[in-house]
């Protein structure tokens, strides 16, 4: 007996629908699978028959054979083993009839329960995008369940989830929807950021011009990387970054949550996803970082995805791990080929990048010498230059902390009112026509939103010459001071803010 069940795998970050077939005829017993298995998915033979055994099913006699189509879809995923036990059952007549309009995923055990999945989210999505009345899935992907949104029924075991598909989904409704979970989202508190436990600008005294810098990048996404010596707090600045930047709309939070679930992160409280923040040590390789694998999965500037990365000691890295990053920075994705199919990992995030200003780490330090030589210092400065540097729009100088700012009174900057002169400033250049971030202005944009006056000319004509500015690092002066306007709420750009903005180039 033939039998067809609906289910998905996850190919990347999507979602992609696969038809399990399953016939029974005569011949040895056993069960053979075609239609591009992988290992992982070929060893689920012996799950699925322990688990039907022992969740007191029959087992077909007869020989087994599973199509899984599309053929052309490489199936990586232990998340067929459900639906081709249910197949199985089903085309076995041990079970009667299965209703259409199902969609099922799940791995199974050897006892007969059903185990959570990686990557269940996008294929929810898929499998209710694509007109499936009801959809079941593991009890352990409830919450992505209700993030996901229709007719959704979370099983535990074999068991449970034969009783459901013996009836139609419009008989059955789903005990899980998306408006208790967007509920629960909106009565926490709105769009404020959520954990009020969350490391605080407020708690970092004396580094105003650091949070200034911070509050300028944010507004414009810029690249910002920040130069001083061990301890001066360059870490305690970047954990604190995304905390400025507005609260995430419903589908960025969707979006981290698709990245979470494929990459097999906890997705049990959605409504405390918040802007990534990710650190990648110096040794990370390729791979790690924008990705990879047979069968790709996200790396670092995909789990950065609409949040900020962080690369500390960016002269530690390898160079050309570092070179990897360029084309994801400009393109806002990368795509992994692989054996014919493409794998597109989004990667929109915030860079910033410290570093010591020289190898020992205190050239220009008050209280410590430098032990550098000449020559140390001019390869530590070629390591600060190469394509990865067009992206850095924005330099600064940390220095250390002096006595006087720790005792004055005076209290600095909390990271509330940082991210609302970053949401005043996007706002402004929304009312100003202009609604991507202003690091990314092409060359027509440019001329219609950073013409500068007669007066503003010639500033930037002294400035160019006497700095010995490149074209390029006169582009980027342009797009900080168009974003440092915006923050005060300014149409043209005006002399305070072309000046402030030449503090933040690169000084070789
Ligand atoms: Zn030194």
């Amino acid at each position: 007996m033939y039998s067809r069940i609906s289910s998905a795998v996850c190919s990347g970050i999507e979602g992609r629908g696969v038809y399990v077939e399953t016939d029974i005829g005569r011949g040895l017993p056993g069960i053979g699978m075609v239609g591009l298995p992988s290992t992982m998915v070929m060893e689920s033979r012996e799950r699925i028959k322990s688990a039907i055994i022992n969740s007191g099913f029959d087992f077909p006699k007869g020989k087994i054979t599973i199509n899984l189509t599309p053929a052309s879809l490489r199936k990586n995923s232990s998340c067929l083993d459900l639906p081709m036990a249910v197949g199985i059952l089903e085309s076995g007549g041990c079970i009667g009839e299965i209703k259409d309009g199902w969609g099922i995923i799940g791995e199974l055990s050897l006892d007969g329960r059903v185990l959570g999945v990686d990557g269940a989210l996008p294929m929810m999505l898929y499998l209710r995008e694509n007109g499936m009345g009801g959809i079941i899935v593991p009890a352990d992907n409830a919450a992505e369940a209700a993030l996901a949104g229709g007719n959704i029924h979370a099983v535990k075991d074999i068991r449970e989830c034969v009783d459901l598909i013996r009836r139609a989904p419009e008989e059955v409704s789903g005990a899980l929807s998306r408006e208790r979970v967007k509920n629960a989202m909106e009565g926490d508190g709105g769009g404020e950021a959520i954990g009020t436990a969350e490391p605080d600008f407020g708690d970092i005294v004396g580094q105003e011009k650091a949070k200034r810098a911070v509050t300028i990048a944010a507004s414009g996404r810029h690249g910002l990387l920040m130069i001083g010596s061990p301890g001066c707090g360059k870490t305690m600045i970047a954990g604190r970054m995304a905390g400025v930047m507005p609260a995430m709309t419903e589908r960025e939070r969707l979006e981290a949550a698709i990245v979470r679930s494929v990459t097999g992160r906890s997705n049990r409280n959605i409504a405390e996803i918040k802007r990534p923040f990710r650190d990648p040590h110096h040794t990370i390789g390729r791979a790690g970082l924008i990705g990879g694998g047979s069968y790709p999965v996200p790396g670092e500037i995909t789990l950065a995805h609409n949040g900020v990365l962080f690369l500390d000691e960016i002269c530690e890295f390898n160079k050309e791990v570092i070179e990897s990053l360029r084309l994801p920075l400009e393109e806002k994705k990368i795509t992994h080929f692989r054996k014919g199919e493409a794998y597109t990992f989004p990667s929109d995030f915030q860079v910033l990048m410290a570093a010591n200003p020289c190898p020992c780490g205190f050239l220009g330090d008050r209280d410590r010498e430098c032990t550098c030589t000449q020559a140390d210092l001019d390869r530590y400065r070629r390591k600060l230059s190469g394509p990865i540097m067009d992206r850095i729009d924005m330099t600064i100088r940390m220095e250390k902390v002096e006595y006087s700012d720790l005792t004055g009174d005076r209290t600095g900057l909390t990271t509330k009112e940082m991210r609302e002169q970053v949401i005043a400033a996007l706002d402004f250049a929304k009312k100003c026509g202009r609604y991507g971030y202003n690091s990314d202005l092409d060359e027509k944009e440019m001329s219609e939103y950073c013409a500068l006056g007669k007066e503003e000319q010639a500033f930037m004509r002294k400035a160019y010459s006497s700095f010995s500015m490149s074209p390029r690092s006169y582009t980027r002066a342009l797009k900080v001071s168009r974003t440092i306007a915006d923050l005060d709420a300014s149409e043209e750009i005006k002399i305070n803010h072309l000046a402030e903005a030449l503090n933040y180039r690169l000084q070789e």
